[in-house]
């Protein structure tokens, strides 16, 4: 596992771009997540950029620029394609060479000569239209939270979780295709929903559409078929982490689900953050695995020293929502909830090393949703199901309206950082979806 801290994790490292050095700034100098992106309306291909303040690096420019002095141009060539699966490939040492390339290149004691090269190829991000960063071969979304998956049974009338809960990361294969970068809307989803008191289902626009507050995990380098990824080298395949929704429709859910899982109250829309934050910039903020008294040990394969003391991530996340009556009335968008991805049961480690076990090969740009993250306390679940209390308690809005569950118009935002005293803060952007109407006909 790679999460030494080393002098691109100093507090004290400032960049000439004065907005890096900024107070709450999500982009400081000890970030520099990942992008693809290109300006909006100029017509050019998607490349790859990394945050600085409000700019971003343009690697497509950064590839092609003569500077004075030698640069490592293999990670900048790679991470200037329009999406980002072969610098995933290329594995941690060419991510950390981009990074501390990078880093030495934005400092503020850079050499002169190198710094024109650099501003030449600086983006405002305002200007900036953003694309899902990377071709995602397939999507698996685990169910990793406990406090989640406890509270989702004790709505549905079950005592605790299943009895597999605590041996296995479960999950299920998602859709990639139906990805988006935030920013996006989509068509709320019609389907066969089976109506309270009735018999025979009916085929209406969802009324219980939700969402859940995600990380996307995206594979670097991948794995050979029939050899399992152990889970002390399991972060050495994982190239970094963004915000993910995973948009899902509880009335189609609950009548498709049994026996085989999750498929189309999943399947229409899941929204990413542009931002791809690097396992090297997360190092300052891992944490021991949380495992209360009495829980199995688990199998070995599940299990090391190192997973147990640093296995974890402390980011913070906020849920955020705004219907289309706050938008109009300009109020200011309700916060829904706050949590930390450190309480999850299972680690990113973990997920990686159980989905190759069996032999199963992960790919560059395939992305694990790390499921549902809820924490312990009250007001920190992760779905408005679990707030709302399946509609016994809704939430209320700065507009004075209610929610058991998303409506038309409601505009939903996830936001991610991580803060520790000694430690820059570092931040995750955004990922904002909205519901339109439903455009399926209704027959
Ligand atoms: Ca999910």
């Amino acid at each position: 596992m790679e999460s030494q801290l080393n002098h691109t994790h100093d507090a004290a490292a400032r960049s000439w771009v004065a907005a890096a050095n900024l107070d709450g700034t999500d982009f400081p100098i000890q970030n520099l997540p990942l992008c693809v992106f290109r300006r909006q309306g100029e017509g050019k291909a998607f490349r790859g950029g990394v945050a600085i303040g409000d700019q971003i690096v343009d690697l497509g420019a950064l590839s092609e620029a003569t500077f004075p002095d030698e640069i490592d141009r293999a990670a900048i060539s790679a991470g200037a394609q329009p999406v980002l699966n072969r610098l995933m490939e290329m594995g941690p040492n060419a991510w950390r060479s981009l990074r501390h390339t990078l880093f030495a290149l934005l400092h503020e004691k850079a050499n002169d000569s190198m710094v024109s090269v650099v501003k030449d190829c600086l983006v405002p991000a305002i200007e900036a239209q953003f694309a899902v960063p990377a071709q995602i071969g397939d999507y698996t979304d685990y169910y990793t939270s406990i406090d989640h998956a406890t509270n989702i049974m004790k709505l549905f009338g079950f005592d605790g979780v299943g009895p597999n809960f605590r041996w296995i990361p479960l999950g299920y294969h998602g859709r990639a295709s139906s990805i988006d970068i935030s920013g996006t809307s989509f068509y709320r989803p019609v389907g066969q929903v089976l109506q309270s008191g009735r018999s025979e289902p009916t085929l209406k626009p969802s009324e219980k559409l939700d969402y859940e507050l995600e990380l996307a995990i995206y594979i670097g380098r991948g794995n050979v078929r029939g050899h399992a990824i152990s889970v002390d080298d399991a972060e050495n395949h994982v190239f970094g982490i963004g915000l993910l929704n995973d948009w899902s429709s509880r009335d189609i859910q609950s009548w498709e689900m049994n026996p085989l899982g999750p498929f189309l109250s999943k399947s229409f829309a899941t929204t990413v953050s542009p931002w791809v934050v690097t396992f090297e910039a997360l190092a300052p903020f891992r944490t021991a695995l949380r495992r209360s008294e009495g829980e199995p040990e688990g199998l070995p394969y599940l299990s090391s020293e190192r997973n147990s003391s640093l296995g974890g991530v402390d980011i913070q996340l906020e849920v955020w929502m705004r219907s289309a009556r706050q938008r109009a009335a300009q109020l200011a968008a309700t916060r829904l909830s706050t949590t930390s991805f450190r309480h999850q049961y299972w680690t990113i480690a973990q997920m990686v090393s159980h989905h190759t076990i069996n032999g199963c090969n992960l790919r560059a740009g395939d992305v694990l949703g790390s499921g549902t993250i809820s924490g312990p306390g009250e007001g920190e679940a992760g779905a408005l199901i679990e707030l709302a209390r399946n509609g016994a308690n809704p939430v209320a809005l700065t507009s004075g309206e209610e929610r058991s569950f998303v409506q038309v118009g409601d505009e939903i935002t996830l936001r991610g950082y991580c803060q520790k005293p000694g430690f820059a803060r570092i931040g995750f952007g955004e990922s904002r979806g909205e519901v339109m109407s439903a455009r399926v006909d209704v027959r």
